[in-house]
């Protein structure tokens, strides 16, 4: 059979609500054309965003009724180290609320001021972490990466001879650590193969330099090494995902995103002193090391949530979905970033609307059309998001894991087509409020 299927059934719903267009015309008013501003339930789906937004299984819901809420020592902290354990190989396991609190405790205790950090690309929580300690978060992507129309199978990979000379002109002493996202969140989803993993090794090893994962979306990109990378076809993902953990000295990860949890994350290092100091600072922020801001339960779901995402079925489907989406809008004339990610579909919208410049947000100006014509919502990562750093114009379309069905995702392509269809027709922007920083989340718009 060709058919790719949902690899589950569903148990428990959550209605969908329309709303008229007069409806949505008002509430886009109210919230000054910010789809941040909007209540999720005048929402008919939801693509703001993968993070937090999964669907956890049976399993999960199981384990969090099995959760040991006891303060030190929790049965549900050595479930999830074990699990961690053996995917990872790390030492340590620091378990924090999310994502970017692993951040915050890794790069307190290896940044000072001056030092630089590279990346393939920084998440924004990421280099803002970074930024913080006055150390300089610098992105190395591969130069194709920039063309938001080339095909490339690892287009997420980390430039290693721009790493080689960063190294040669700043010195290993000013690097402390080198981080390789996978997948390349801020590049578009695009995944990361083993051979650039192997080869920045190998140059960090040469200098001393530890190399950690930011791992939120480890288990996609081990899907694409399995289906791209010569050698690794025969390679199951958690094969795969344990080898890529080999070849560093830690990680940060998000367990929003591939461990279908709804919050969560951690921190592991093999090194025995860094440990002690992060498990210090937890203590300080976070809470006590066998829970670190999460409840027991929490720690359950994760736990579940790591093994079923290797499932090599649901990788399958997940990747095939987001592709699926990519395919039906590009090949009927929608530009997206080419080829598809993993975890979203991004539309060039600088690309779609040429009659809209960057100053009037063409990414926004798209967000606010697909909502009021079909309810969906989505998120621009461009000149709002960045100002005048933003390197495109895009509209990120993010799947969230588990949630919706293929005629959900037939919905959105009919609309993006739709709007697609009269795209002559949308009309920029401009801000009217907006906060000191991160004006995205709650600047107010007019339409021009
Ligand atoms: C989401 C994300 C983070 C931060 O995780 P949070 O759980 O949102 O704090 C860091 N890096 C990448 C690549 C991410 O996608």
């Amino acid at each position: 059979m060709r058919t790719i299927i949902e690899p589950f059934r569903i148990k428990s719903v959550e209605p969908l609500r329309h709303s008229t267009a007069a409806e949505r015309e008002q509430y886009l008013e109210q919230a000054g054309y910010n789809l941040f501003g909007i209540e999720a339930r005048h929402i008919l789906i939801d693509l703001l965003t993968d993070s937090g937004t999964s669907a956890m299984s049976t399993e999960q819901w199981a384990a969090v009724m099995r959760g040991d809420e006891s303060y030190a020592g929790s049965e549900s902290f050595f479930r999830l180290k074990r699990v961690a354990d053996e995917l990872t190989g790390f030492r340590h396991m620091i378990p924090t609320h999310q994502g970017r609190a692993a951040e915050r405790i890794l790069f307190t205790v290896m940044c000072k001021p001056g030092n630089i950090v590279p990346n393939n690309t920084h998440f924004d929580t990421t280099r803002a972490n970074i930024e913080f300690t006055g150390a300089r978060a610098v992105d190395l992507p591969i130069p194709e990466a920039a063309d938001t129309q080339a095909r490339l199978d690892f287009k997420g990979n980390l430039d290693v001879a721009a790493l080689e000379s960063l190294i040669a002109v700043e010195g290993p002493g000013k690097i402390p650590l080198v981080i390789v996202t996978v997948t390349n969140n801020s590049g578009g989803g695009q995944p990361v193969s083993m051979a650039n993993l192997e080869a920045v090794q190998r140059v960090c090893a040469r200098h001393g330099i530890p190399l950690y994962l930011d791992a939120c979306r480890f288990a996609e990109n081990a899907w694409f090494i399995h289906e791209r990378e010569a050698g690794y076809g025969s390679w199951s993902p958690k094969q795969i995902a344990q080898k890529m953990f080999s070849l560093a000295d830690g990680c940060t990860f998000s367990a929003k995103k591939d461990a279908f949890a709804n919050i969560g994350g951690f921190l592991s290092t093999n090194d025995d002193r860094l440990a002690q100091q992060e498990t210090n600072l937890l203590i300080l922020t976070e809470g006590f090391p066998t829970y670190g801001g999460l409840a027991g339960r929490d720690l359950d779901a994760i736990a579940v949530g790591l093994e079923e995402v290797l499932d090599p079925d649901y990788l399958r489907y997940r990747i095939a979905s987001t592709g699926y989406l990519g395919r039906h809008i590009a090949d009927h004339g929608v530009p997206i970033v080419e080829p598809p990610g993993g975890h979203a579909i991004y539309i060039d919208a600088a690309r779609m609307l040429p009659h809209i410049p960057p100053p009037q947000f063409p990414g926004q100006a798209l967000a606010v059309e697909l909502y009021r014509h079909a309810g969906i919502r989505s998120v621009e990562i461009g000149s709002v998001m960045f100002g005048e750093a933003a390197r495109h114009e895009l509209l990120r379309l993010a799947i969230p894991r588990r949630v919706y069905t293929q005629s959900h995702i037939d919905y959105v392509v009919e609309a993006i087509l739709e709007v697609n269809a009269r795209k002559q027709e949308i009309r920029g922007l401009e801000i009217v409020e907006e906060p000191p920083f991160l004006r995205h989340f709650s600047a107010r718009f007019r339409q021009l």
